[in-house]
């Protein structure tokens, strides 16, 4: 921790970056640290690879994201100047997208703070810990550190409570440790507005993403029991159907698992020129295993992802026929 200190003392220009298809940690972690360092003075700006859920766009912050899809010349130059990026909430180079060139190019200093398996990224510094919630908790943690006694902003700490709350499904699970519970304690004294938190991320979807998520469940998933497995999987044509937005397919994916001896699911969405793979898991049956071993992919046990260049209807038949090769991780 001494080391990221000496290395945030030191520096002004700071590039805070998260993976693709941002969630609510990747954004929450972002923000909380683009928050704290812009409060300090320092000259901070947070790059996403693409463009970010409805959902999170009321976040403290928000309006300052540059978006590398949008406006890739101006990340870049941004990058180029940089003397410290932060990486928050991957754990590859490959989820940054486009903007994975202008990364690699950087003579900056790196700082990973991550959550997720196997970190494969080349840094200076990794704040890795894979039994925490979210990389939010670990942002909580560094920052925590650095302030020293201060209590945390009420952006900062509303940034860091919507992190943590989505990437453990409203503290369904990676929360039984009582730190979590001590960490949201000293959040709600930094004064934020926990139900308001919720419903800004619950309540405020578009009536079209709530009939996709009908659709999906009354006509495109399948239950192979003998495999305790389900998917969903949705073309272009059901997606644009359905006005789908960035975000708007975000936790489809858990649904099939709220059957009763159902343990590993998936979700397909077709993109252009490939297919993009969500996978879920209960108890042992390494999700992540599949993905990094057939769809390109990595993740937690229990929540993974990953992509198949290749048609939608390829994909489905690719994943029924390897399935019976993790029988054996099945429960018995
Ligand atoms: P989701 O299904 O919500 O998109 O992703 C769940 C988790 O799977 C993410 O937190 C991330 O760890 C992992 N993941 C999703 N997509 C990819 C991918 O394309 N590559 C890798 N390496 N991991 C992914
Ligand atoms: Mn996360």
């Amino acid at each position: 921790m001494n080391g990221v200190r000496q290395m945030i003392d030191g520096a002004n220009r700071i590039v805070i970056t998260s993976h693709k298809n941002p969630d609510g940690d990747a954004v929450g972690s972002g923000l909380a640290l683009y928050n704290y360092l812009t409060d300090k003075g320092k000259d901070a700006c947070f790059i996403l690879p693409d463009l970010m859920p409805q959902n999170l766009k009321w976040i403290p912050g928000v309006d300052s994201i540059v978006t590398y899809k949008t406006s890739p010349e101006e990340a870049d130059k941004i990058i180029a100047n940089a003397e410290i990026l932060i990486m928050a909430d991957f754990n590859s180079s490959s989820r940054m997208g486009d903007a994975v060139k202008s990364f690699d190019a950087s003579p900056a200093k790196r700082i990973l703070i991550d959550h997720h398996p196997f970190p494969e990224i080349r840094t200076d510094v990794a704040y890795s810990r894979p039994e925490a919630s979210s990389t939010s908790e670990l942002v909580y943690e560094l920052l925590s550190e650095l302030s020293g006694a201060d209590v945390l902003e009420t952006t900062v700490a509303t940034c860091i409570f919507t992190g943590i709350m989505t990437d453990t499904g409203c503290f369904n699970y990676n929360s039984s440790s009582p730190n979590v519970f001590h960490i949201i304690a000293n959040l709600l004294e930094s004064g934020i507005n926990k139900d308001q938190i919720i419903d800004n991320i619950f309540n405020h979807f578009s009536e079209t993403r709530l009939r996709l998520l009908g659709f999906s469940l009354y006509k495109k998933m399948k239950v192979i029991p003998e495999y305790q497995t389900a998917y969903i999987w949705l073309t272009k044509k059901e997606l644009e159907a359905f006005n789908n937005q960035q975000g708007d397919t975000e936790g489809l994916v858990n649904y099939p698992l709220t059957i009763d001896g159902i343990n590993f699911s998936a979700l397909f969405t077709e993109k252009d020129g490939l297919t993009k793979c969500s996978f879920r898991s209960r108890g042992t049956f390494p999700a992540n295993k599949v993905a990094a071993e057939r769809f390109s992919g990595g993740g937690h046990l229990n929540a993974a992802g990953g992509e198949f260049h290749k048609t939608i209807g390829k994909t489905i038949y690719y994943f029924e026929k390897v399935l019976p090769e993790y029988e054996q991780y099945l429960e018995k």
